[in-house]
């Protein structure tokens, strides 16, 4: 898949929203980005996946044995890239705020990638790095599907994207669309 492929799926199943908009921050934008929109059809799930798998196929020449994904963002794609590497596919999620093993353990000296749909600080992502290390297991490699970082989301293994995407956010009374009349709405609405 090109970046032209990837950007026509997310257009196509409503992940990316071109128009006028107000986010959540209270700043404007001409697009909006919900990657569960793609996310929600299992086709496309596969192919984004599919295609990440295949990109991330250079780091992996050690192999892999499971993936590993922070719930609930990370479920689907920590899913479908086990599913292409062949392997198991396990999740950290949240108790009392931080990200914690509730239903399965890390295995010592195994491999693991950790598979996620959008970073744009990397918390969640650094958080389960932190705690595969500290059941004794290896991060390969961190696969995303969309990176909206803007190069600021950094990890001491290496990161492979599907796509790159900063978001271009304006404060309202610096938006041009404002000021060529349009009124902004909120996504999904
Ligand atoms: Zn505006």
């Amino acid at each position: 898949m090109n970046e032209a492929d990837v950007l026509k799926v997310l257009a196509d199943t409503g992940a990316m929203l071109t128009g006028h908009f107000e986010l959540r921050s209270g700043l404007h934008s001409d697009r909006f980005f919900q990657c569960a929109n793609a996310l929600r059809y299992p086709d496309a799930a596969e192919t984004l996946c599919r295609a990440l798998a295949a990109k991330m196929q250079p780091l992996l020449v050690g192999g892999v044995d499971a993936v590993i994904a922070p719930a609930l963002g990370g479920l689907v794609v920590g899913h479908e890239l086990a599913r292409a590497f062949g392997v198991m596919s396990i999740f950290a999620e949240k108790a009392d705020g931080v990200l914690v093993m509730r239903r399965f353990k890390i295995v010592p000296g195994a491999r693991y990638v950790v598979g996620e749909d959008v970073v744009t600080r990397g918390g969640r992502v650094q958080e389960t790095v932190d705690i595969v290390r500290a059941g004794g297991g290896v991060v390969t490699a961190i696969g995303v599907l969309v990176d909206r970082s803007a190069g600021n989301a950094h990890f001491d293994v290496p990161m492979t994207s599907l796509i790159k995407m900063a978001p271009t956010v304006w404060e309202p009374g610096a938006c041009p669309l404002c000021k060529a009349g349009s009124k902004a709405e909120h996504p999904g609405s």
